[in-house]
């Protein structure tokens, strides 16, 4: 038999305890003896005991098995607790509750609303405040906001929405759910009398965690006002909200409230206190309280370090650090990560600073920790030391998804966006599974490289993840789609946003632009500012773009002049070039050469080639010469300005002068770089030059352009003579221009890409004035949709048209 040690246990602390103590322990004990015994040993937690007595007890009562219950339930054995309840033959609403409550405090979500629809179908018990209790909060922690809302219609139906603790509940659920304003409808319908100190606290909290610091400041006022205590929740609250408006005299007023109230040595309130301090630059009293602090709390001393180093007291904060080493504080995830973190984000303090905190890192054994290392990687790579970031990611033991977005992330930053994909695709091979951020920011690689298939397989593997929304994979995809020309995705995404910002409206706007939809763009446009987002440079470069490439001149003005005047933005370069290129484009050279002159700013190599390209097409051989001249010295190794200008003198019979160009070209060694076009198809990318015949389907590929040319000659189509190569015959030229890289690519992808499938291409240089008439019949004769990427937009080939509108 197994006897209970009175003496090691704590139960003669209780209140029963000098009468248990004196009763033997035999089988002459009445069922109340036994009864208090079974709650003291379940309030200790000794659930075997208590079991053990339970199941000698002759006589057993509600008291009894509820007790049971709640050992079980309390101590996290569950299905012991089911057992018991199940076998339970005096169940009453205690029991219930008693599981229930397990059930929520164990995040078993399924379980509990299980046994709490099954209450209510039983019928012969209720539910009460306390079961509800346990439900809403369960839904608060785990963000349930549709079972909250669920639990929320039955305290209506049942008359419970009026008990005070149930609408505290309610309240905090909805704040923690992001739900403010439910949050708020809750607290202004509860008369002022009715609402206690955790209500005013909830309210406030709710603020303060989703982003209404000044609300939260308010209620802490008119909660103080109506003579409610704060407790040990509400400063924490009140001090973040505080801090993060930088609202010191405030926060100072409270810190006087925290005084009288005394909760001024408890470690929450003090620490809160700090950051507040210190967030608000406020760093000699932060500095007096940290000293003053009874414990060494890790969470004050780390928030002392990222207020020293943003305040650009590196020392002060390396000082700090070598104290908590010196003091054996537990020095946290958290503390050398947020240093680091430091140096990454401030370009102003030097590389050799966080170097030097690296060989601190080295020297005091922190280099073993994961999240020092992942904060070293990720310091690294966003001030683009990218080698210094390979080698502490290489030594790294174990490596987690947040090692690897680090090195992800600061390739793209960096331009190296196939280095990108590689590291992500070996991320995935060694089994570990993508975030979202990763996610967001191998999907920006793709974009910039166009593997519209990559970047669906990204989208695909991140809906499958199960992750929840996130803005920032939501933008990447728009941005990712746009860029590759598949503006039905870009649409689908963006229409499926709940969210959308500036950056999702801009990648919109410059995608449809790109895509030679200019009415799209424009109306975008109207849409994101109507929603009361403001454009940014960036959304007027989009803007422009689609004027200047659908000829929209008044637009085009309208927005250029609102840009300045409504905005205050002062356009750039960029702007100008569209500008200029719109008016070179209808032929209006007066009014390229007013805004030429009324340029704030240097014109740069976009803005030359605007001017060119208007030359170009309207013959204007002075500007030409101008914008050719101006481009040659800004680019010395661009072969265009050169090709563009002799071209214009040939067209304009002046052949020596077109020699002469060509001879200059050649004596400064500057050769045309070679068109290449890409197409992709089946998840493979292949690559043509121009006459190319490396491919392995050649033979293949050549016949098709063959029946190709055929084919579109009968449709109409006759070869552009000015783009082929000026040495040659004319059946030489005719067939020069047939193998054109683009030519290639596209018989190949009527090859490959299956038929209804768009055939997409890139090109590194501007699509020539042939293929792009060639296209058009191409996409007619064969009924394909055909996407060409080249160096400036767009083009999407359909039945003999293109969306540039010729205007390229
Ligand atoms: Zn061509
Ligand atoms: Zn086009």
């Amino acid at each position: 038999m197994h006897r209970l040690d009175f003496r090691k246990c704590r139960l003669h602390l209780t209140p029963f305890g000098n009468y248990i103590h004196n009763q033997s322990y035999n089988g002459g004990r009445t069922k109340l003896h036994s009864n208090l015994l079974l709650g003291d040993l379940s309030k200790f937690g000794r659930v075997e005991e208590a079991r053990q007595l339970f199941d000698k007890m002759p006589e057993k009562d509600e008291f009894t098995w509820n007790t049971m219950i709640v050992a079980y339930s309390v101590s996290g054995r569950l299905a012991d607790a089911e057992k018991l309840f199940r076998r339970n033959p005096v169940k009453n609403t205690i029991s219930w509750n008693a599981l229930i409550s397990g059930y929520c405090k164990h995040g078993s979500e399924d379980e509990a609303f299980g046994l709490f629809w099954e209450m209510q179908f039983d019928g012969r018990r209720s539910p009460n405040e306390y079961s509800f209790g346990s439900l809403i909060r369960m839904c608060a922690s785990l963000g349930l906001l549709l079972r909250g809302e669920q639990i929320h219609g039955c305290t209506v139906k049942t008359g419970f929405d009026l008990d005070v603790g149930v609408v505290n509940g309610l309240l905090a659920m909805y704040a923690q759910c992001k739900r403010i304003s439910e949050a708020e409808y809750l607290f202004v319908t509860t008369p002022l009398g009715q609402r206690n100190n955790v209500t005013w606290t909830s309210m406030l909290t709710g603020y303060s965690k989703n982003g209404f610091p000044y609300k939260a400041i308010e209620c802490f006022r008119d909660m103080t006002r109506q003579g409610n205590n704060s407790n040990q929740f509400t400063f924490p609250s009140v001090l973040t909200a505080c801090a993060s408006v930088l609202a010191r005299r405030v926060g100072a007023q409270v810190h006087g409230c925290i005084v009288k109230s005394g909760f001024k040595s408890n470690i929450f309130v003090q620490s809160a206190l700090l950051a507040m301090y210190a967030k608000c630059r406020d760093l000699v009293t932060a500095r007096g309280l940290l000293e003053g602090m009874d414990v060494d709390d890790v969470v004050s001393w780390n928030s002392m370090i990222v207020e020293c180093v943003r305040e650009g007291l590196e020392e002060e904060a390396l000082s700090l650090f070598g104290k908590m080493h010196e003091r054996d504080m537990e020095i946290d995830e958290f503390t050398i990560p947020s240093a680091l973190n430091c140096f990454a984000s401030s370009s102003r303090i030097g590389i050799e600073v966080a170097s030097s905190v690296h060989c601190l890192i080295v020297k005091t054994g922190y280099g073993a920790y994961k999240p020092v290392n992942n904060a070293l990687v990720d310091m690294y790579a966003k001030r683009g030391v990218m080698d210094s970031a390979l080698k502490v990611f290489e030594g790294m033991v174990e490596k987690d998804v947040i090692s690897w977005t680090a090195l992800v992330t600061g390739n793209t930053h960096n331009g190296c966006y196939e280095e990108a994909l590689k590291l992500f695709c070996d991320m995935r091979a060694g089994g570990v599974s993508p975030d979202q951020f990763v996610t967001a920011s191998v999907l920006s690689a793709s974009a910039e490289l166009t593997l519209l298939e990559f970047g669906k397989q990204v989208h695909g593997n991140h809906i499958k993840s199960g992750f929840p929304p996130s803005l920032s994979v939501d933008n990447s995809l728009v941005t990712m789609y746009t860029k590759c020309g598949s503006l039905e995705d870009a649409d689908v995404i963006f229409n499926s946003m709940e969210i959308r910002d500036l950056i999702t409206w801009t990648a919109l706007i410059v995608g449809y632009a790109k895509n030679g939809k200019a009415k799209e763009s424009l109306q975008s446009y109207s849409l994101m500012v109507a929603s009361g987002i403001r454009p940014d440079y960036i959304t007027f470069i989009g803007l422009l773009f689609a004027c200047s490439h659908a000829g929209l001149i008044e637009e085009a003005e309208r927005y250029f002049d609102a840009m300045r005047t409504v905005y205050g933005i002062t356009p750039g370069a960029e702007h100008y070039a569209c500008m200029i290129d719109l008016f070179g484009r209808s032929g209006d050279f007066d009014k390229a050469e007013e805004l030429l002159n009324q340029m704030e700013v240097e014109p740069d190599a976009t803005v030359w080639k605007a001017i060119l390209a208007a030359s170009r097409k309207h013959g204007n051989i002075e500007n030409g010469e101008r914008a050719a001249k101006n481009l040659m010295e800004l680019e010395p190794n661009n072969a265009v300005p050169y090709v563009l200008l002799s071209n214009m003198y040939s067209a304009a019979g002046r052949q020596e002068e077109a020699a002469n160009v060509r001879r200059l070209m050649k004596s400064r060694n500057i050769s045309k770089e070679p068109g290449c076009s890409w197409v992709e198809g089946k998840g493979k990318v292949d690559s043509f030059m121009s006459e190319d015949r490396r491919h392995p389907r050649m033979g293949e590929i050549y016949s098709k352009v063959d029946e190709m040319m055929l084919l579109i000659k009968e449709a109409g189509y006759s070869p552009d003579m000015s783009f082929a190569l000026h040495d040659l015959d004319k059946e030489g030229k005719e067939l020069g221009l047939a193998y054109h890289s683009e030519k290639l690519a596209v018989a190949f992808g009527l090859l490959a890409v299956p038929s209804g499938a768009p055939i997409r291409i890139i090109k590194n240089l501007r699509v020539c004035g042939d293929c792009h008439n060639a296209m058009k019949y191409i996409s007619r004769v064969y009924l394909r949709h055909i996407i060409l990427r080249d160096s400036n937009c767009f083009h999407h080939f359909r039945d003999g048209k293109c969306s540039c509108g010729d205007y390229w």
